[in-house]
C-alpha cells in the first residue's frame, strides 16, 4: 500500500535526492558549528556574585569582555552581570 502510494506520486524518486540534499547540508552545519568555536558561560552578577543566567558565546578569539545589565533574582533589581566561564 506504502510503496503504491510512493509510486503513483513519484515522491519515491525526488525522495532520494532531497535526503541525500539534507544530509550535506547537516554535514556542513556541524563543521561549522565546530570551526567557530562556541561555548556555554555563565552570566555573574558583579554585584553579589550570583550566577543568574547562562548563555552561549562565540570562544574564537578569546573570551569576550560582555557586560549586560541583567535581572539579579537574589537583589530582585538590575545589575551588571559579565561573563563566567566555568
Ligand atoms: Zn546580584
Amino acid at each position: 500500500m506504502i510503496q503504491k502510494q510512493f509510486g503513483s506520486s513519484g515522491f519515491g524518486d525526488c525522495s532520494i535526492a532531497t535526503v541525500a540534499g539534507l544530509m550535506f547540508f547537516l554535514t556542513d552545519i556541524d563543521k561549522m558549528a565546530k570551526a567557530s568555536k562556541r561555548e556555554y558561560v555563565w552570566l555573574e552578577c558583579k554585584e553579589c556574585g550570583q550566577r543568574n543566567y547562562r548563555t552561549e558565546v562565540s570562544v574564537a578569539q578569546g573570551t569576550p569582555k560582555i557586560e549586560l545589565s541583567k535581572f539579579c533574582k537574589s537583589e530582585r533589581k538590575h545589575t551588571v552581570h559579565k561573563i563566567r566561564r566555568k
